[in-house]
């Protein structure tokens, strides 16, 4: 692991302020990618984005998204998606911080304007008349302190909602290596990752993790019949059907496994609940019409087969792999535009 970001606590408060600052002083929008490249710049620790930021910013001139996103590219890319995820949770860190001592702050406000209210009560019963307007008048500044104290506080919390929106950013660029551009479902990488992790997880009781390998029947001659582009095209249409067949609180996740395979990840399943999935995929995919963007007129239609597998306690990623690919090989033999189970 590099470490790109080696500052400590207290040094990126600094950074977190300086950057801020600056980051007010231009056009560009407050994101994560640009917060990065002000950081480094902030930061010091990246000679040529400093140089290259220095012309940019000559004669005050005022950077846009397009300047950020160029500047980001050319000096920052190689960033690796952790080394960005753990700039987000040190940011976290210290709103957190910056929260507690605000909200102490708050408290002992709380505490001395009590030892005050008593102080009066005890020197009204004296009936001082020369010491009450005083101690009211101290009462007043009090409660002033104390609520100036409570708006440094929900002004930190205020910060904090939007560290973790930031932090939400970070982790969907994160993410992003992970989707596959065409299709917009997870990318082999993410499948890996996925399907380890479910697999590193029991199932409930007396239910199992499925495993559904989807691939389009006879796409070799979809491309040669209609071209590339118009087999790009279904790609992307079939990857709609997961998106739309799929429950959208993302428990099933979909990839593209490879050219025109899909896999969808079922965890907690039951066979039957796991078919219905596999079937509704099947028919919405057979449903497709392919139309000319121009005339609207039907081009071409569509089948897939399918495979099921469900998870034993024993199984590892290749051997769950392995059996619902050859359940998928079993569908394409007995005819195609079908699912069969492992
Ligand atoms: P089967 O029913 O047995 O699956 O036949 P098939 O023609 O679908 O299978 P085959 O494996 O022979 O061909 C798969 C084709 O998918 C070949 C390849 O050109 C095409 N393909 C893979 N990736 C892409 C892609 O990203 N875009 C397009 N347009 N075609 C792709
Ligand atoms: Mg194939
Ligand atoms: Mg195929």
């Amino acid at each position: 692991m590099i470490l790109r970001y080696s500052q400590s606590k207290e040094q990126s408060a600094e950074l977190l302020r300086i950057v801020l600052a600056r980051m007010g002083q231009h056009d560009a929008a407050f994101n994560p990618l640009t917060y990065t490249v002000w950081f480094e710049y902030a930061a010091g620790i990246n000679t040529r984005l400093n140089h290259a930021m220095d012309l940019l910013m000559r004669g005050g001139r005022r950077l846009t998204d397009d300047d950020l996103l160029m500047l980001y590219q050319a000096h920052v890319a190689e960033l690796d998606p952790q080394a960005m995820h753990r700039i987000g949770n040190e940011l976290q860190k210290v709103m957190v911080t910056l929260a507690d001592a605000a909200g102490n702050t708050g408290n002992s406000a709380d505490q001395f304007s009590a030892q005050l209210d008593t102080l009066a009560a005890n020197l009204q019963t004296l009936n001082n008349q020369l010491m009450a307007p005083m101690v009211l008048q101290v009462m007043e500044s009090t409660v002033r302190m104390r609520s100036s104290a409570h708006a440094l506080e929900s002004d930190v919390k205020g910060s904090q909602s939007e560290i973790q929106r930031l932090q939400n950013e970070l982790n969907r660029v994160r993410d992003e290596s992970l989707i596959d551009t065409l299709t917009q479902v997870f990318n082999r990488k993410g499948f890996d990752q996925r399907l380890a992790a479910m697999l590193a997880r029991p199932a409930n009781e007396a239910r199992q993790h499925g495993l559904i390998m989807f691939d389009i029947d006879h796409f070799k001659a979809v491309n040669d019949t209609h071209g590339h582009l118009k087999g790009d095209r279904v790609l992307q249409a079939v990857g709609e059907v997961f998106r739309t067949c799929l429950p959208p609180d993302g428990t099933l996740s979909v990839a593209r496994y490879g050219g025109e395979e899909f896999a969808v990840l079922v965890p907690d399943t039951t066979l039957e609940e796991c078919l219905k999935v596999a079937e509704q995929v099947r028919a919405h995919t057979k449903a497709l019409k392919i139309r000319d963007r121009r005339t609207q007129a039907l081009v071409l239609t569509v089948t897939m087969s399918g495979g099921v597998a469900l998870a034993h306690p024993e199984d590892d990623t290749h051997s769950l792999t392995a059996r619902a690919d050859a359940a998928l090989y079993r569908s394409k033999q007995d005819g195609r535009d079908r699912i069969t189970c492992a």
